[in-house]
C-alpha cells in the first residue's frame, strides 16, 4: 500500500524539484521520496516506500553477509547522522552522475533522532567544470600521471603521460595498466608482488621507484615513478591509486656534469686534486693488502709563464691540453695523472714492485719517460714549442706515510731537479735518488754491453744419481770492463725493467742453440739437454713461439735437445697465454722444466695439465736442509709427487754431500750445484765431458 505523508499537490510540487528529497524514519525506512529520487534509484514510489534506504542503495544492497548496522551503506552518512544528531554532507558517484547528499537529523522533545531528511543534489556539472579545469592545469605540467582503479584500468591520464608512451590519450583511459608499461625496464609486473601500484594497493602506503625506459623517440630516458593513493573508501580501503612519472634525465646529467665539476678539471678533463686524494687513499689501503710500492710524481713546467706571456694564454692552454694527453700516454691504465692547477700535474703509480730497489727503478723510468715525451716539441697553433719538465718522486707502501707528508716529499724533490737545472727528474729520498742513479747508470752501460757483446753464456753441469753428466744449464755472465763480472740477479731485474731483456735474451737463445749445434757432433755430447732460462716478458711476447723456431731454424739445434726453464710466477701469471704456447712449443719437441719450484705456493696439481717434464726444486730448500726440518719435508714431498704425477725431479744448489745423500734417499733423479761443479765456460765444460763422470768431492 502506498502511503503519502502529505497532501498530493505538496507532492506535484516535490516532484518538479531539480534535487532529490527524501524522508526516513529512525529505522532507515523511506515514509516520502520525490520524482527525481525515485528515478535515481530506479524504483516507483510504490516498490521504494517502506525500503530501508540501504536495502536498495550502495553496494552493499546485495551483500546478505552483512547485518544490521554494519549493512549500512555508503550512500550517505545517515548513521554518522542518527549517532551525531548533526547535518551530514557527502559528495559521491552513483548511477553515473556526481551527487551531494545531505542528511538532516530530526529530533524529538528529548533530542532523539526520530527522522531524518534527505537532499540528493546532482553535482556532475559543477565537478566536471572543476575536473576540466584541473585536467587543464594538468595537462599543462610536464610530469605525466595516470589514475588507477581496483581493476587496475586508467580511468584518467594527462598529455604529458600520453606523450611518454607514445599513445594518443584516448587510447590510454580504460587500457590495463601493464598494457602501456611495455616500455618500463621492468615491464612484467603484472599482479606480481613488487608491482608498485599493487603495493599501494595493498597497503595504502605511497611507493616511488625509478625506471629506466625508451621513450615514444626511442632515448634512452630516467623516470620516477611515485605512487600513491588518492581516493580511499569510507573502511579505508584504497579504490583508486595516482602514478605521477617524472622524467629525470635532465636531473641525471645535471648531477653527472657536477660531479664532472666537482672531480676533473675542466681544461684537460683529468681528475682534479680531489679525485686525486681518493684514489691515493684507495691505492694505500690496495698497498697496505699486497705489499706493492707506489708512487707520486709532481710535475712542473719549465718556464710555462714566459710561454703564457709571450705566446698567450690560449695557447698555454692548448699546451696543457696537449701535455694532459702526453702524460696519459706515459702511464698504465690504473695510474692517475691529475692536474692540480696551473702546470702542475700530479701523476700516481700503482701496483710497483714489493722490492723497493725495483719500484724506484720502475717509477724512475716513467718519469724518465715522462720527461722525454714532454721534450718532444710541440706543434701550437702553427708554431713549434718546446718545453721541459722538471718531475719529484716519493715512494709509498701502503699506509707508511701520510698524504700531507708525501706530497711535501715529491714537492720538494720537484723543487730539487728545478734546483739541479730544471728538465731533470729527483727522488726525495737521497738514497733513493742514489739508487735511481745507479740503476740509470747501470741501464747505461747494459745498452752499451749489448751493443759491444760483452755477455757470455755459462754452463753448470746437470748429472745423475751415478755422476754422469746428463745435460746443463745455460746462464748467463757479463763481464763489464770497469764493473768486473756484474750477477745476473743484480741487472736482469733492470734489464726486465726497461725492456733490455728482449735483446739479451735473444741472444741467449741463439748462443745455447749454436752451442747445442757445437755439442751434436761431439760424441760425448750429443746426447746432451740444455736448459735455458725464460723470461717472463720474453715469454709474453706475441711472437715468442716463432722467435724460439726461427733461431732453432737458423742454428740447425735438436729442438728435443732444447729445455725452456720458466718459473712458477710466470706460468701462472696468464696460464691461458702459457699454456697454448707451451703446446706449441711442445709440440716441436722442446721441454719444459718449472725452476725455482717450491716458492710460490703453487699446489702441484695445477701443474698436472701442463707438457711439463721436469721440476727443479729450488735452492733455498736445498740449503735450509740441514737447518729447517721443515725444507726437508717439503723436498720430500715435491720429489713423491712429483713422482705420482710423472715428472722428472732435479735439484739445484746442492752444495754437500750431506745434501746430496738426503735428496738421493727421497728419490731425486737429477742434480746441479757447485758440489759437482761451478757453471763454467763451454771450452771448460768440454773438459768436465771428457772426464765422463763428475766424482763427487
Ligand atoms: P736460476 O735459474 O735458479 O739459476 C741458478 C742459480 O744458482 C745460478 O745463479 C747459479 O749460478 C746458482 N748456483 C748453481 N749452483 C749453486 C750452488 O751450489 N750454490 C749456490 N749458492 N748457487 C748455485 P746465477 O747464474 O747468478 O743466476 C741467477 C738467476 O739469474 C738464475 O737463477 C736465473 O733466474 C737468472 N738467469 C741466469 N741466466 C739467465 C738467462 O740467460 N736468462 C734469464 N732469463 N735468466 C737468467
Ligand atoms: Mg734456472
Ligand atoms: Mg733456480
Amino acid at each position: 500500500m502506498t502511503k503519502h505523508r502529505l497532501p498530493l499537490q505538496h507532492q506535484n510540487i516535490l516532484d518538479q524539484l531539480p534535487f532529490g528529497v527524501s524522508y526516513l524514519d529512525h529505522t532507515y525506512a523511506f515514509l516520502e521520496a520525490n520524482l527525481f529520487l525515485t528515478e535515481l534509484i530506479g524504483l516507483p514510489w510504490e516498490l521504494l516506500s517502506g525500503k530501508k534506504c540501504y536495502e536498495v542503495m550502495g553496494e552493499y544492497k546485495d551483500d546478505q553477509s552483512r547485518q544490521g548496522l554494519d549493512k549500512i551503506c555508503s550512500f550517505c552518512r545517515i548513521e554518522e547522522a542518527r549517532r551525531t544528531g548533526e547535518k551530514q554532507v557527502l559528495e559521491r558517484f552513483f548511477a553515473g552522475r556526481w551527487l551531494r547528499v545531505t542528511t538532516v537529523p530530526e529530533k524529538d522533545d528529548c533530542g532523539q533522532v526520530t527522522h531524518f531528511l534527505e537532499i540528493v543534489e546532482d553535482i556532475s556539472l559543477q565537478k566536471k567544470a572543476a575536473e576540466d579545469l584541473v585536467s587543464s592545469v594538468l595537462d599543462s605540467i610536464d610530469d605525466g600521471f595516470i589514475i588507477i582503479n581496483r581493476d587496475f584500468k586508467i580511468i584518467s591520464s594527462n598529455r604529458a603521460y600520453a606523450e611518454s608512451v607514445g599513445s594518443p590519450l584516448g587510447e590510454i583511459i580504460n587500457q590495463h595498466c601493464y598494457k602501456i608499461s611495455h616500455h618500463l625496464d621492468r615491464p612484467c609486473y603484472l599482479d606480481g608482488e613488487d608491482c608498485p601500484v599493487k603495493q599501494v594497493f595493498d597497503t595504502g602506503e605511497p611507493r616511488t621507484t625509478i625506471h629506466t625506459h625508451y621513450d615514444a623517440a626511442g632515448q634512452r630516458i630516467y623516470v620516477k615513478n611515485k605512487a600513491f593513493a588518492l581516493q580511499k573508501n569510507e573502511l579505508g580501503e584504497v579504490q583508486t591509486v595516482i602514478e605521477i612519472v617524472t622524467d629525470i634525465t635532465a636531473k641525471n646529467h645535471y648531477e653527472a656534469e657536477i660531479h664532472l665539476l666537482a672531480f676533473y678539471d675542466p681544461l684537460t678533463s683529468l681528475p682534479n686534486r680531489r679525485l686525486l686524494l681518493d684514489r691515493l687513499e684507495q691505492a694505500f689501503i690496495a698497498g697496505t693488502r699486497t705489499s706493492q710500492y707506489g708512487a707520486v710524481l709532481f710535475l712542473d713546467l719549465d718556464n710555462f709563464k714566459t710561454l703564457n706571456d709571450t705566446r698567450g694564454h690560449d695557447v698555454g692552454d692548448l699546451l696543457l691540453v696537449e701535455m694532459a694527453r702526453r702524460l696519459q700516454a706515459a702511464v698504465r691504465e690504473g695510474d692517475t695523472v691529475s692536474r692540480q692547477g696551473g702546470d702542475e700535474f700530479v701523476v700516481l703509480l700503482k701496483n710497483l714492485s714489493k722490492t723497493e730497489r725495483i719500484a724506484i727503478t720502475q717509477a724512475g723510468h716513467v718519469a724518465e719517460k715522462i720527461r722525454v715525451d714532454l721534450g718532444q716539441s710541440f706543434h701550437l697553433a702553427g708554431h713549434e714549442q718546446q718545453i721541459t719538465a722538471s718531475i719529484g718522486l716519493s715512494l709509498f707502501c701502503g699506509h707508511d706515510t701520510t698524504v700531507e707528508e708525501l706530497f711535501k716529499r715529491a714537492d720538494t724533490a720537484m723543487y730539487q731537479a728545478k734546483n739541479t737545472g730544471r728538465n731533470a727528474v729527483r727522488f726525495f729520498d737521497p738514497a733513493m735518488q742514489a739508487a735511481l742513479e745507479a740503476s740509470s747508470a747501470l741501464e747505461t752501460d747494459l745498452r752499451q754491453a749489448i751493443s759491444e757483446q760483452q755477455f757470455t753464456l755459462h754452463y753448470q753441469p746437470q748429472i745423475d744419481s751415478k755422476g754422469k753428466i746428463i745435460g746443463a744449464e745455460a746462464l748467463l755472465r757479463w763481464n763489464h770492463p770497469e764493473r768486473g763480472p756484474v750477477s745476473p740477479t743484480t741487472f736482469l731485474p733492470l734489464a726486465e725493467e726497461s725492456g733490455l731483456i728482449l735483446p739479451i735474451s735473444h741472444w741467449v737463445l741463439e748462443e745455447a742453440c749454436a752451442q747445442l749445434k757445437i755439442w751434436s757432433d761431439i760424441p760425448t755430447a750429443s746426447g746432451l739437454r740444455l736448459a735455458v732460462n725464460i723470461s717472463t716478458r720474453q715469454f709474453r711476447q706475441a711472437d715468442f713461439v716463432k722467435e724460439v723456431q726461427q733461431i732453432l731454424a737458423v742454428s740447425g739445434a735438436d729442438p728435443t735437445r732444447l729445455k725452456l726453464e720458466l718459473t712458477e710466477s710466470l706460468i701462472l701469471a696468464d696460464i691461458a697465454d702459457t699454456i697454448t704456447k707451451m703446446q706449441e712449443l711442445g709440440a716441436m719437441g722442446i721441454g719444459f722444466s718449472m725452476d725455482d719450484f717450491g716458492t710460490g705456493y703453487s699446489s702441484l696439481s695445477q701443474f698436472k695439465s701442463l707438457p711439463l717434464e721436469q721440476l727443479k726444486i729450488d735452492l733455498s730448500f736445498v740449503h735450509n736442509l740441514d737447518l729447517n726440518p721443515h725444507d726437508a719435508e717439503v723436498i720430500e714431498t715435491i720429489i713423491a709427487m712429483g713422482r705420482i704425477l710423472g715428472f722428472h725431479v732435479i735439484a739445484e744448489g746442492v752444495e754437500t754431500k750431506k745434501q746430496m745423500a738426503f735428496l738421493a734417499r727421497s728419490g731425486c733423479n737429477a742434480y746441479q750445484g757447485y758440489l759437482f761443479s761451478q757453471p763454467v765456460t763451454a771450452t771448460d765444460f768440454g773438459h768436465l765431458l771428457k772426464a765422463g763422470v763428475i766424482t763427487k768431492k
